[in-house]
């Protein structure tokens, strides 16, 4: 039987790569890097357990589940504390626990009466029905109020995608809200009535799904995956090129060459427009493109895709040199705000055994789009950087007694206004090149459990292909 080819070794490669082993079909992984994982990266040292990528899965979809079972991690799991639900955002210059019912906003310090009153006018404020991407910023504003973009939204969207809600799509970047208004109006009588059809789907949403990591964090998963596949994942092996054979695909490494029936592309969107695809002319065609060189350039467009670099920077510190209990999820910290990180996980109070006992673990992160110079500072001004603002916010005394930073120089695509464009080249190259597949981060939802859902459903359609 022929075998598939999989780039990449970060999550969605390696959950596609498991599935079809499993489904009988036989897998080579390629990876680039030394290591498996991609942007996932656990270090225990002294103790203290940092992750300088993801901190957490959300399962909002039963899939999740399955794949933790399918690879054997039940007993790993750790769910985080209950008791760590709060989150805050930050203002008037400190963390204000955010409600934790819709009533409870009208209560809270958060908003002032005038944002409060938009949110009570928000199910008479009419849908937008001309079909114009807008920003999130945009779409925040005219649904609710200027305020409301400063304060939640800004902090929320630096959270997530270390962005500007100014240039993210809210159609591709917050496809829920976008759906909410589409389909029921308005985003609060979106969010009543659309529960029902959430449960039916078995979907979960964002704020109710579950979080967990691993007893030595998220490193766990991928190496457990990377495990059961073998000497079939091909450590540092960047793929550089593709050509179009009789029966299928032969994929080019600096090493060497093999011949495959299909290939999942599970990379990032920077490296895809390094990758030449050869013998496949159509390609040009459905993209509307002519010549070779134009066909070369329709790979380029990927490299327009920004990911603004990101630094993590973990510190730990005695119990009794920080002042705010750190009980929560963490902080998310809004522009206006006038601090440089862009928010803090307080990373001890969500699992246990993430640092020594009597010490707090809080991991903050640099740079983004709202300031991507910081994120590229030595280790020791972002250290300083990092702990300025700690003093302010949560009353950190002294030193820190465990310091780790991580840059990602390119971490997370930005979904912004315009992003349609290269999922649509995506689907265009999949016609074009039958056999040739694309999956992960830059396509399917920036989130680690979108990845590992976007890893699932590429094995199904994958293994189709390859019928017993
Ligand atoms: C700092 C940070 C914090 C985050 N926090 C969270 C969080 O708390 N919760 C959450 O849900 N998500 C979070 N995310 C997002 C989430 O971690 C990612 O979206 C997800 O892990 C992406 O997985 P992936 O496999 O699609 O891509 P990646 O992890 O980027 O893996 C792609 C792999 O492909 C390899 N590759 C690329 N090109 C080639 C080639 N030509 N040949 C061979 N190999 C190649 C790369 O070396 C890389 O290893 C965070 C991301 C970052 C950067």
């Amino acid at each position: 039987m022929k075998s598939v080819a999989i780039i990449g070794a970060g999550i969605t490669g390696l959950t596609a790569a498991f599935y079809l082993k499993r489904a009988g079909v036989p897998v080579t992984v390629y990876e680039a890097g030394g290591r498996v994982g991609g942007v996932i990266q656990s270090r225990r040292k002294d103790g203290f357990l940092a992750e300088f990528g993801p901190n957490t899965i959300l399962e909002t979809s039963p899939k999740i589940a399955q794949l933790i079972r399918d690879a054997g991690l039940e007993s790993r799991r750790l769910n985080s504390d209950p008791k760590a639900g709060a989150r805050f955002v930050v203002r008037y210059r400190r963390p204000i626990a955010m409600p934790s019912s819709p009533l409870g906003i009208f209560a809270s310090e958060l908003l002032s009466a005038r944002a409060k009153f938009a949110l009570l006018r928000e199910p008479f404020v009419p849908p937008r029905r001309d079909g114009r991407e807008e920003s999130i910023a945009e779409f925040v504003v005219r649904r609710l109020n200027r305020e409301f973009l400063d304060q939640m939204i800004d902090a929320l969207v630096a959270g997530i995608y270390a962005g500007d809600p100014h240039k993210l799509s809210v159609q591709h970047a917050f496809p829920r809200l976008a759906e909410l208004e589409a389909r029921y109006g308005s985003l609060i009588k979106g969010q009543i009535f659309g529960a029902r059809e959430r449960t039916k789907r078995g979907e979960i949403s964002k704020d109710r799904a579950p979080k967990f990591s691993f007893d030595e964090g998220l490193q766990v998963l991928p190496d457990a995956l990377a495990a059961q596949l073998g000497d079939s994942v091909k450590l540092n092996t960047p793929v550089t090129k593709l050509t179009r054979t009789g029966g299928g695909w032969r994929v080019s490494t600096a090493i060497n060459e093999a011949e495959f029936g299909a290939v999942i592309y599970c990379g990032t969107a920077y490296r895809l427009a390094e990758l030449e695809i050869a013998g496949a002319p159509s390609i040009a065609r459905q993209a509307s493109m002519e010549t070779h060189a134009e066909q070369c350039s329709a790979l380029h467009a990927f490299s327009e895709i920004r990911y603004p670099p990101v630094a993590s920077v973990v510190l730990g510190f005695r119990r009794g040199d920080v002042a705010h209990s750190c009980q929560g999820y963490g902080m998310l910290i809004p522009k206006i705000e006038g601090f440089k990180i862009l928010g803090t996980i307080f990373s001890s109070a969500l699992f246990p055994n993430r640092a020594p006992a009597g010490h707090v673990m809080l991991t903050s992160y640099v740079g983004g789009e709202r300031y991507p110079e910081l994120a590229v500072l030595p280790p020791d001004q972002l250290i300083e950087t990092t702990l300025t603002d700690l003093r302010t916010l949560l009353g950190v005394k002294g030193k820190p007694v465990f310091t780790q930073t991580a840059v990602y120089p390119r971490a997370i695509p930005q979904y912004n206004v315009g992003y349609g464009k290269y999922r649509q080249l995506l689907a265009d190259l999949e016609a074009a090149a039958p056999g040739v597949f694309f999956a992960g981060h830059f396509r399917d939802g920036v989130s680690l459990g979108d990845s590992m859902v976007s890893g699932v459903n590429i094995a199904e359609r994958v293994a189709k292909l390859f019928p017993k």
